[in-house]
């Protein structure tokens, strides 16, 4: 089968798998916009965890896009105000409470 006989699913496929297969070969990043396309050094390599390096052989993308990636969702800006209990607020409830007739 040659190329032009796959379909455009199978050629897109292909075309992201020699991206990565590229970013591997050049010690790059997979490029915009899969990833930063920036050049990964040996040194910066080294620093690297064992997950990083395996998702980088998987995906050919580097830690700082992986970061961006897999970024759990509660890690994001949480701008609900805490609830305070005020020092009326407790007292108040103190009061009740102390008003109860609890035998
Ligand atoms: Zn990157």
């Amino acid at each position: 089968m040659s190329f032009k006989d796959k379909s455009p699913a199978m050629q897109r496929l292909q075309e992201s798998l020699m991206g990565t297969a590229t970013a591997h070969q050049n010690s790059q990043c997979v490029p915009v916009p899969v990833g930063c396309g920036r050049t990964i050094s040996q040194q910066d390599f080294n620093t690297w965890s064992e997950t990083e390096r395996s998702e980088y052989a998987i995906s050919g993308w580097c830690n700082k896009c992986q970061v961006e990636a897999f970024r759990p969702l509660d890690e994001e800006p949480d701008d609900s105000p805490d609830v305070e209990i005020t020092n009326e607020a407790f007292e108040e409830g103190r009061d009740i409470w102390e008003g109860m007739d609890v035998k």
